[in-house]
């Protein structure tokens, strides 16, 4: 099974990902993770990306689809693909349409976590404290939040038409979000 995790930041993407990485013995392609590896590595696209990383903005799409494409052609992950924080643009959703198909791969799942920006907030706070990422302040927080729901929202048009879009309220507990997936995802 590919599935998509489609939500703002701090909905549970992460969270939820690594779930199903587990349950269905798949792996787990965050967007994000690789990008802060590059950061970690202090590599060319480490340097070219910091700062918009560090201010929320989203990275350039032709970055982050080179990032995706090593998984996507790999031919142990095929059909074990966990998408965390890809596509995020609809030049990226039609990216991966075009690079699936190449491949012989569709997508079978897309969980759209909705999310208010109270709830958020709250858990990006607890995060912070957690893992002390420093993209994680206040003021970058809204800024990732604004930022992703405008650049976003054609995506979630994009996909809500598509008949394996589900959507699940991001609002609740952890465990109550993952009893929802278990039903959508049955092996
Ligand atoms: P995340 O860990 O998914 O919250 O992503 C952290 C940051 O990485 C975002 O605020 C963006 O700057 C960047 N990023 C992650 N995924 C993408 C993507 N698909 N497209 C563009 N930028 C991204």
């Amino acid at each position: 099974m590919n599935i998509i995790l489609f939500g703002p930041p701090g909905a549970g993407k992460g969270t939820q990902s690594k779930y199903l990485v587990k349950k269905l013995n798949a792996f787990q392609i965050s967007t994000g993770d690789l990008l802060r590896e590059e950061i970690n590595k202090n590599s060319d696209i480490g340097k070219a990306i910091i700062n918009h990383m560090n201010d929320g903005i989203f990275v350039s799409d032709e970055i982050v689809n080179k990032l995706i494409e090593n998984f996507v052609f790999d031919p142990q992950k095929k059909n074990k693909l966990i998408f965390d924080g890809y596509p995020r643009s609809l030049s990226q959703a039609r990216n991966l349409e075009e690079i699936l198909k190449k491949s012989n791969q569709n997508i079978d799942l897309i969980l759209f976590l909705n999310v208010d920006k109270e709830t958020i907030i709250k858990r990006i706070e607890k995060r912070k404290i957690i893992e002390n990422r420093s993209d994680d302040d206040s003021d970058t927080i809204v800024r990732r939040y604004d930022t992703y729901m405008r650049t976003t929202q054609p995506v979630l048009n994009f996909y809500s038409k598509n008949p394996n879009f589900k959507e699940i309220d991001g609002n609740l507990e952890i465990d109550e979000i993952t009893r929802k997936i278990d039903t959508f995802v049955n092996v």
